[in-house]
């Protein structure tokens, strides 16, 4: 047994200090931000946000709703492959990753959209991208389409980025156990401080240019301001999309003023029992549930939630006088704040 003694920080644990600067206002940054894939030598333009592939949020709809503001959204694995053609023959398509896991089945399912309708982003996606299985899965899924963007995960640390870029990957997906309705830390006890996993998992990647995706954890646009502050090039988020019209959650109705409106949609982690249920007859008995299922308030369309999020983003550029996205890194300094304050001097 070790014990890692240097503090390790989620986004709670601080602030981004203000930092002097000549930008007169929060119209004059740059939120979207241009990225060269590693191995493709593609380019990909926009806002660095993606819809998690969660049954939920990870919809068709919300892809085309993300598209309208420069963002994008990876796919649920539970489409069809005629719908799946359909859509990836959209324009908004270019905004979206197909996601699968690592079974013959779901590199079968991708190779038969794909010869309908070019896949451009991948999204290859584990629970724990820690196995030998997993790197092969990524460097077979290269070598099957040397013309695709790969984004593969999850993992938390440093060298499984490297090992993963170097196996193809051009995204590198960082979390393990942050989700909002993940239950992993508590039934396994293993996990990661989502902000220390980005800054480590960047650090590594950004050596061989490669870039990473925070995935989860983000409860509020401030978080996503330190995501990008600490060196995350995409964002990944599941709850903050959840509870909108973009989402497949079933909605609870309430009779109010004898009117009968939304008030609540249902929105469950994929490996829960609500998902395992659904898709594969129920929890196998050799493995626990590690997510759960919540209702969150029902919140309209997403185009509210989005100027939001933007906004947030944009006005942390302002307040660190970063110009373009891609200085956040550069011009931010974190405080420790909280809990981490409590660790450092020991009260
Ligand atoms: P959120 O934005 O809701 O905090 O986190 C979304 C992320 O949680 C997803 O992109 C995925 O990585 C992770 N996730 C989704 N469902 C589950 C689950 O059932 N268990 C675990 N451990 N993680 C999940």
């Amino acid at each position: 047994m070790r014990i890692e003694n240097d503090p390790k920080l989620d986004f709670r644990d601080v602030l981004i200090r203000p930092k002097r600067s000549t930008l007169g206002s929060r119209a004059h940054v740059e939120v979207e931000r241009s990225f060269r894939f590693a191995h493709t030598g593609g380019e990909w333009t926009g806002f660095p946000l993606i819809a998690a592939n969660m049954d939920v949020v990870g919809t068709m709809a919300m892809a085309r709703a993300l598209s309208r503001h420069g963002a994008m959204a990876a796919l649920h694995k539970h489409y069809a492959v005629e719908e799946l053609i359909a859509f990836f023959r959209e324009p908004e398509a270019a905004n979206a990753f197909y996601s699968l896991g690592t079974t013959e089945a779901d590199h079968d399912k991708l190779k038969a959209v794909h010869k309908q309708a070019p896949i451009t982003k991948i999204c290859l996606d584990v629970a724990n991208g820690y196995t030998e299985k997993f790197v092969d899965t990524v460097k077979a899924t290269r070598e099957a389409f040397p013309e695709a963007a790969i984004m593969a995960g999850n993992v938390v640390t440093g060298d499984m980025t490297e090992a993963l870029i170097l196996a193809g990957a051009d995204i590198v997906k960082v979390g393990i156990g942050p989700g909002s309705v993940c239950t992993t830390r508590k039934m396994t006890g293993v996990g990661y401080p989502q902000l220390s996993a980005i800054i480590e998992c960047a650090d590594a990647a950004h050596g061989l240019k490669g870039l990473v995706c925070g995935d989860g954890g983000l409860t509020v646009p401030g978080d996503v301001a330190k995501a990008f502050g600490g060196g995350a090039d995409f964002v990944m988020m599941g709850g903050m999309l959840a509870g909108h019209d973009e989402c497949e959650g079933d909605i609870r109705y309430e009779e109010r003023g004898g009117e009968r409106v939304p008030v609540a949609m249902t929105f469950y982690g994929m490996s829960s029992d609500t998902a395992m249920k659904k898709y594969a007859g129920g929890v196998a008995r050799y493995r626990a549930s590690e997510g759960k299922t919540v209702e969150v308030p029902y919140r309209g369309p997403v185009e509210g939630t989005m100027l939001d999020l933007i906004g947030g983003v944009r006005s942390a550029m302002t307040y660190i006088g970063a110009v373009r996205l891609k200085e956040m890194p550069k011009r931010t300094t974190f405080i420790m704040v909280g809990s981490q304050l409590n660790t450092v001097f020991g009260s």
